[in-house]
């Protein structure tokens, strides 16, 4: 994985020329529609301001929701808004994003240019090469910079950039980057940190990263079909029985491998699933109660496993963190990844909202802007919208 073929901006000469941009402006809006949180906007401004510096003309497109079709509530004016703020100047947001007075209009209009939302188009989210080719008339070169959904084989993601000469944005050579230095030669000891509800769901992970780490610390919900597997009580804590065989297979694995996995020593255990029931610390997971999060030993253990990294890749909270009563584990592998003085990266949505409740995101040095993708990359999957990438 990295850009190898695609080049960079710096390869091409953008001066009076069109630059289709494939950003992830998905942003979160509220009722009224505006927009709550801008922080994809803002990640895609260096690699904007880098192709107006350069005397290109961005004509952007990304995606917002999942429109079956075109959806009024789903129209880009008030992300055009939003990034004419940040931009400190008007951005033309034009009415679809492939018709023939749609790219006279961007062909015309100064500076920056916002097409609309590209789900309205039939076709795109299965990658129709038709649409694609409607999409590269927008542009004479294009730029990748939607790491978010760059693991989708999708018209103007990767369909686009199979028809133009292609390269990637600031915003993805940054996360192809950070992955790179924890997938690739990485600073050891490599340590990841897994979390989040289901097992399910990091299967893949599991495997690639065993190839990889030197340690593996497993919590969060996912921790106990393990504890399971390994014949430990765990009450009424989330399990997946039918992953107890391949959580077996990966703690055999790791064993014929001298890789360690840190497991939880200790719990807290709550009767309920809920924010005020009643909970202790445990070593030993009761009958009828669950564990929502790792217990005080557990937070030592897996903060001083962390501390020896130079490199820590996290993705999934340790526990309930957004009930407070069961914040603290996710808060102190937080902290823990904040003071590490190596690289530290953290992808997945979950553990990136709780960096950011716990008020750590300064301190880390990636967060990752894409949970799908960045999962992927730990997957060691190669991503669509990066291998579609060729200067042609
Ligand atoms: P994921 O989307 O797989 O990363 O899972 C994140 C979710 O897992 C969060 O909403 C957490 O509340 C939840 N979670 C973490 N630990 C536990 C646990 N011990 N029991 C139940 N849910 C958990």
């Amino acid at each position: 994985m990295n850009a190898k073929g695609s080049g960079s901006l710096d390869a091409l000469d953008l001066a009076n020329r069109r630059v289709l941009m494939r950003v992830d402006f998905n942003v979160p809006q509220d009722d009224k529609g505006a927009i709550t949180d801008d922080t994809r906007i803002r990640a895609a401004l260096p690699t904007i301001q880098e192709v107006l510096k350069k005397g290109g003309k961005p004509i952007l497109m990304t995606h917002l929701g999942r429109p079956k079709g075109v959806d009024e509530k789903l129209r880009l004016d008030p992300v055009a808004k939003r990034l004419g703020e940040l931009l400190k100047q008007p951005v033309t947001k034009l009415g679809d994003s492939t018709g023939e007075a749609t790219e006279k209009a961007a062909a015309a209009a100064k500076g920056v240019v916002l097409l609309e939302n590209v789900r309205f188009n039939a076709g795109e989210t299965k990658g129709d090469v038709e649409l694609a080719k409607k999409y590269a008339r927008f542009g004479d070169v294009f730029v990748n910079d939607a790491f978010g959904t760059s693991h989708r084989d999708e018209s103007s993601v990767s369909g686009v950039a199979r028809l133009l000469p292609s390269v990637a944005g600031r915003l993805l050579e940054k996360e192809i980057a950070a992955f790179g230095a924890v997938l690739e030669n990485p600073k050891r000891p490599l340590v990841a940190i897994l979390g989040g509800a289901k097992v399910s769901d990091k299967l893949l992970v599991i495997d690639n990263l065993l190839a990889k780490v030197d340690a593996l610390i497993i919590g969060g919900g996912m921790a106990y079909t393990f504890l399971k597997a390994q014949g430990k009580p765990i009450g009424k804590s989330l399990c997946e029985d039918d992953r107890l065989d391949v959580c077996k297979a990966a703690l055999a694995k790791a064993k014929e491998k001298k890789i360690e996995i840190l497991l939880p020593v200790d719990h807290v255990v709550a009767e309920k699933f809920e924010a005020t029931a009643k909970s202790k610390v445990v070593a030993e997971i009761p009958d009828g109660w669950m564990a929502l999060d790792i217990g005080p030993k557990t937070r030592e253990l897996f903060a001083a496993t962390i501390k020896g990294a130079q490199t820590v890749v996290w993705n999934g909270p340790m526990g309930v963190f957004e009930m407070e009563a069961f914040r603290k584990g996710t808060e102190t592998i937080g902290k823990a990844v904040a003071a590490c003085s190596g690289l530290t990266v953290v992808g997945g949505g979950d553990s990136v909202a709780a960096v950011e409740l716990l008020g750590l995101a300064s301190k880390i040095k990636h967060i990752s802007t894409g949970g799908g993708a960045s999962l992927e990359l730990l997957e060691g999957k190669a991503l669509p919208g990066i291998t579609s990438l060729a200067l042609k």
